[in-house]
């Protein structure tokens, strides 16, 4: 097998590559609307409670009309992917990493056209659908290796007349709980991590992007996946999320998402039900409230670039994104303007013409951003944008609020939107400091040439993800693990080194001779 490589990125400065992207638009017109099934054991299953995933920067144009699954159909589910556990996990690892190989080369024949689906179910602008895209097929490529590379265990002791082996075998079935943000990438990452580890998996997608993740199973069974291995049960929370989550047969779960959902998927997996006969494990990923820090003696285009890159692609809604910017006072002025600079000249529209900026995802989401913007006008001054459109879709303008003090709300809560907060430090530690003073710890990145200061941000700035002189998003499989510490969830390094173990149980076995 060839040494992973991350998938590169499209060049849209090419007309070639532009035109590929309409190209996969015409594509996606021809599915736009469709009846979305329900898939167990292979089966189709269409439902007359449909929920609609619409397109934000459009509500009136129907994306699918996707069947909910009923607690009946989740059971029946749970049944399948129980049953098709006692073979699946007798399918040999290299046969397992196969199919994910496959489905990586099938999506890469189909890249423009599931990042025009982005487009158009998510929101996402030309480059944050294609690296979404790219992700997915970095998850597929790399977890494939993982597994093949694991697959004998690992080495351990031996003494004469004895032969010891240690390796890891699958758990179970797994419910798998995916994000609108990354509708593709983590969607795909999660469900194929708990698959090619050798468990059962009932996806519940995002509601709103249920129809790439459809077209995603679509192409495992394209792959060869077996039946049953992956069920597709889209659905609510309260119908079937709870449910899932609580039910004894359940032995993992794998969820990204928010802090809120995360918490109480964590402490309802804790309670031990009636006939079940294990801890659950749960693997989080929720939110983050990320901070760039820039240094007196800093490279300070690179920090203003890094800060609107990081605060505003994709609307400020990734768990990573740069939401906090906390600049030594010497540069505060500095760096702040030329932000707002930068910042003044991003485009904002509908992605189809592939603007910088699309729109938040739906109306809560648009409701609670300029709800955090008012409470930022009354916390420190506007500087720019504050401005939202949601006549036809969900548009806000990218938002700098500034001379806020590190407690205030929207320096510590998560906004999820296109909004950055500015404070200032008096020197380098205080600006650590804060930057730990938040409730979560995900990503974070430091803007400076001080070596000294590069060391402490290293020992001392507590977060997952660390940064030095470039922003804070945009991890890349297999190159920055993915994951936080604290309320970002339980620091499962997604696209890392040990994400696969995170699925399985280790087993000794020692033969005495
Ligand atoms: N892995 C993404 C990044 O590094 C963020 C993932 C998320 O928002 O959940 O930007």
């Amino acid at each position: 097998m060839i040494p992973y490589k991350h998938e590169p990125l499209t060049d849209f400065t090419k007309e070639e590559n532009r035109k590929a992207y309409e190209q996969g638009f015409e594509v996606v017109k021809e599915y736009l609307g469709m009846d979305v099934p329900l898939i167990i054991n292979g089966e189709r299953i269409m439902t007359d409670d449909k929920m609609v995933s619409f397109n934000p920067s459009d509500r009136e144009e129907v994306i699918g009309n996707v069947s909910k699954c009923s607690r009946e159909l989740a059971e029946k589910a749970m049944n399948v992917a129980d049953e098709t556990f006692n073979t699946w996990k007798k399918v040999k690892p290299e046969v397992r990493a196969d199919i994910l190989l496959r489905a990586a080369a099938i999506v890469r024949r189909r890249k423009f056209e599931f990042s025009a689906l982005l487009s158009k179910e998510a929101g996402k602008p030309w480059p944050e659908a294609d690296a979404d895209v790219a992700e997915g097929i970095d998850f597929l490529e790399y977890y494939a290796r993982q597994m093949v590379a694991m697959k004998d265990g690992v080495p351990v002791n031996q003494r004469p007349g004895e032969s010891n082996r240690f390796g890891y075998i699958p758990l179970g079935v797994g419910v798998v709980i995916s994000p609108w943000n990354f509708a593709f990438a983590i969607m795909a990452g999660t469900a194929v991590a708990a698959a090619v580890t050798g468990n059962t998996v009932l996806l519940k997608p995002a509601s709103a992007t249920a129809v790439v993740a459809y077209k995603f199973v679509e192409v495992m069974e394209e792959a060869g996946l077996p039946a049953g291995v992956i069920n597709f049960v889209p659905g609510s929370s309260s119908e079937i999320g709870d449910y899932l989550v609580d039910h004894p047969r359940t032995r993992f779960v794998s969820f990204t998402g928010s802090r809120k959902v995360g918490t109480r998927i964590f402490e309802r997996a804790a309670k031990v039900q009636e006939g079940q006969i294990w801890l659950k494990r749960v693997i989080a990923e929720m939110g983050g409230k990320d901070t760039i820090v820039v240094d007196n003696d800093a490279d300070l285009e690179l920090a203003a670039q890094a800060i609107v890159k990081s605060a505003f692609g994709f609307s400020g809604q990734k768990c990573s994104a740069c939401s906090r910017a906390i600049i030594v006072e010497d540069v505060y002025d500095q760096v702040l303007e030329r932000v707002a600079e930068l910042t003044k000249e991003l485009t904002v529209g509908d992605p189809v013409d592939n603007k910088f900026m699309g729109p938040v995802i739906d109306k809560n989401s648009f409701d609670k951003i300029m709800e955090y913007i008012e409470i930022g006008k009354e916390e420190g001054r506007l500087v720019l944008g504050g401005t939202g459109d949601d006549s036809k879709g969900y548009f806000v303008n990218p938002t700098i609020i500034a001379d806020l003090e590190p407690k205030a709300r929207v320096m510590q809560e998560e906004i999820f939107g296109p909004v950055v907060g500015f404070s200032k430090a008096k020197d380098f530690d205080e600006a650590i400091e804060i930057a730990n003073n938040t409730d979560y710890g995900l990503t974070g990145a430091v803007i400076t040439n001080n070596r000294f200061h590069i060391e402490k941000a290293r020992e001392d700035f507590h977060v997952g993800n660390l940064y030095i002189n470039r922003g804070c998003t945009a991890a890349v499989v297999g190159y920055q693990p993915f994951g936080g510490f604290n309320m970002s969830g339980t620091d499962s390094k997604a696209g890392g080194p040990d994400y696969l173990q995170l699925h399985m149980q280790a087993k000794s076995v020692s033969e005495v001779f």
